[in-house]
């Protein structure tokens, strides 16, 4: 039953609710308010506009109710992320989980304990001690190469049989199979690859994609809820979602992301230098040099070594640029045989004229033959 005191308009009731029987929780709930605001019209009555004390739960919430329930919601979207491998990519992703809220650890084979202290990651020299912690998650950013023996010396044997295993290795095969070998039954598996890093992604993550395979999600409804809360820290920063096997990956992966690498790769062989006059393409490959020479040159050869289809865009690039010098020397014979023998020369050979290499997947074979490129060369020239 509810009472409303007439002096101080303070609800109270009869309901013996054990909590409010306590004095710290009644204190609690009563205490820390502010006094009413100032009344703005002093000549009126005050009685009925003073504010009610609401003092028992059950009959209304306390004022921070409201904040305390969010708090508790926002919670309850937050992990407890262990980082293994701290390095580069490693801490350009706890910047962003730790300002999410969630609760992250790391460990690494090098000391980073200044660097995770300011970015707020409780350090773990020790991996023992990591798992004892029994994270929910465990998000690895080792090099790729490194990635099997650190997975190895791991010990699972500490953790929570339910734990959930991330990778966000730049080859997914790979990091699929490994994780399907050497990791027990009982563990989740989620192979991602966020297609940014810390120069791409450095001001925002909005529109890049983030690539994911489920490979092994337990039916259980905590363990479903989890990898989705996992995937959310990345579609709350805007980040495209794609789903996609691990193979499908692969291949979109060497058909973009090496040939970009690699064409970065060879034009800081050139010691590119900034002009008066730059174009806005040359600005662009400038822009290129300094993202992907900023990534380490392991990670680069893990894109080679650790990706089947890389080997054929290496030979394709080749090809390509091969075929490309042969159509501008094919060009430049031309002018000189005209020189050389006025339209005596036409009843020469010519050159064949290149066009494009035939689509991804269709071997590296050149076209032979009369091309289109070749009969329009053919008209201009006659
Ligand atoms: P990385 O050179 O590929 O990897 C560096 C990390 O690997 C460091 O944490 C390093 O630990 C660890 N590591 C290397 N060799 C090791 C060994 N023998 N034993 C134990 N740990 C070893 O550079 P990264 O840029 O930080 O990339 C990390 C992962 O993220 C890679 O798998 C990469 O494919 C992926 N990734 C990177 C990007 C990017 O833009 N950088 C984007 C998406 C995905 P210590 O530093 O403690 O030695």
């Amino acid at each position: 039953m509810l009472t409303i005191s007439p002096t101080t308009s303070k609800i109270t009731t009869t309901h013996h609710h054990h909590h409010l029987h306590h004095p710290h929780t009644y204190r609690h709930l009563t205490s820390h308010r502010p006094p009413p605001p100032p009344h703005p019209h002093p000549s009126k009555p005050l009685r009925l506009r003073r504010p009610f004390q609401i003092s028992a739960i059950d009959a209304a919430q306390p004022f921070d109710y409201e904040s305390k329930l969010s708090k508790q919601i926002s919670k309850s979207k937050t992990l407890k992320i262990a980082i293994v491998g701290f390095g580069n990519f490693g801490q350009f992703l706890a910047k962003t989980l730790v300002r999410q809220g969630h609760t992250v650890l790391a460990h690494s084979r090098s000391d980073y304990s200044a660097a995770a202290s300011d970015l707020g990651v409780a350090w773990y020299s020790n991996a023992d001690d990591l798992c004892e912690e029994h994270p929910e998650v465990i998000l690895l950013c080792t090099s790729i190469l490194s990635t099997d023996k650190v997975l190895r010396s791991l010990p699972l044997q500490r953790l929570k049989r339910s734990t959930l295993f991330v990778d966000v290795l730049s080859v997914k095969e790979f990091a699929k199979d490994l994780f399907i070998q050497i990791l027990p039954l009982e563990f989740d598996i989620l192979c991602t690859h966020p297609m940014f890093g810390p120069e791409s992604g450095k001001n925002s993550w909005k529109d890049l994609p983030f690539v994911y395979d489920k490979v092994r999600i337990g039916n259980d409804e905590s363990r479903v809820a989890r990898c989705e809360k996992f995937l959310d820290a990345f579609a709350r920063e805007g980040c495209v979602m794609k789903e996609m096997t691990c193979a499908e990956h692969d291949m979109h992966a060497a058909e973009s992301q090496f040939i970009t690498h690699t064409v970065g790769r060879i034009l800081e062989k050139l010691n590119l230098d900034s002009t008066p006059i730059n174009t806005k393409g040359y600005e662009r490959l400038l822009d290129l040099v300094e993202n992907t020479s900023s990534d380490s040159f392991e990670l680069y050869y893990g894109l080679f070594m650790y990706n089947k289809n890389a080997m054929e865009q290496l030979e394709r690039l080749d090809l390509a640029f091969e075929a490309l010098k042969k159509e501008l020397f094919g060009h430049l014979h031309d002018v000189l045989r005209k020189q050389l023998f006025g339209t005596r020369g036409r009843s020469l050979q010519r050159p064949p004229a290149l066009s494009k290499l035939p689509p991804n997947g269709n071997g590296l074979a050149l076209p032979t033959g009369s091309t289109e490129s070749e009969s329009k060369s053919d008209s201009a020239t006659s």
